[in-house]
């Protein structure tokens, strides 16, 4: 909808190093992007200082994820103020790779959620479908659980967007269509409305993940309840240009 700012994130996962970053940063500041969408890159903890120098200054960029205190004893964990120390303005959390793979549940989620907007951040949050979710036709139930518990984490709605990862649809090669995207889209905007308020249902910015490439981003972009895009393997190519100018 037009009243919520068009919001992409470019996720760069651990697919890049420094040289890398030079390269997809100089052909973002050669490209003409459009300054109406909020273009956030998700980079590396390491390089994220690294990132910050050489991206344009309206380009935002965000850690991948980030533990749920902001000191102590636990190794190999960097905390919401780190990474803002770093450069970055965003915290991607709960992003289905740290689910499944890193074991993830929704309440640790939850609790790096109420950290990270404590220490001032702004948060990508991720809600999943996953394959067997929509083949049993559980989705909403699965949805709904992910947002019982993230809901009651997020103390400052205007400082997160909510990503809807279509698992199913994310490096398989099956591509959402746009009305299977609207369905789901339509479905979280309708849980905020009930379970936190109409207010926060109709300002906050809710973004699909799964496969969305230059090719697919166009007709998406136009869905009532779409407001941009979370990207992996698209973030690695100049396709990202054209996810960022999808609204034109
Ligand atoms: C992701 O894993 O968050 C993602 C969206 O990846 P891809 O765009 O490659 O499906």
């Amino acid at each position: 909808a037009p009243s919520r700012r068009f919001f992409v994130l470019g996720n760069w996962k651990m697919n890049v190093n420094a040289s890398r970053i030079e390269s997809l940063s100089r052909l973002l500041s050669e490209v003409k992007l459009d300054r109406k969408t909020e273009f956030v890159v998700g980079c590396p903890s390491c390089y994220l200082s690294h990132a910050r120098s050489l991206l344009p200054s309206h380009v935002a960029v965000a850690a991948q994820n980030c533990y749920k205190v902001a000191r102590g004893n636990f190794s190999g964990e960097v905390s919401p103020a780190m990474v803002q120390e770093c450069g970055a303005e965003w915290i991607i959390l709960g992003h289905p790779e740290r689910r499944t793979i890193f074991g993830e549940t929704d309440d640790l989620i939850a609790q790096k959620v109420t950290h990270a907007l404590s220490a001032g951040a702004k948060v990508v949050a991720c809600v999943v479908e996953r394959a067997e979710d929509r083949e049993s036709q559980l989705t909403e139930a699965a949805l709904a659980r992910q947002m019982q518990a993230l809901a009651p984490a997020v103390t400052d709605w205007s400082r997160v967007v909510l990503a809807f990862e279509a698992l199913w649809a994310s490096g398989t090669g099956v591509l959402a269509t746009p009305s299977q995207v609207q369905e789901v889209l339509y479905m979280l905007r309708e849980w905020l409305r009930l379970n936190v308020g109409s207010h926060v249902a109709e300002t906050t910015r809710i973004i699909y993940a799964g496969s969305v490439s230059a090719a697919t981003c166009q007709e998406l972009a136009s869905l009532d309840d779409l407001d941009g895009f979370l990207v992996g393997s698209a973030a690695l190519k100049p396709d990202l240009v054209s996810i960022v100018n999808a609204r034109h």
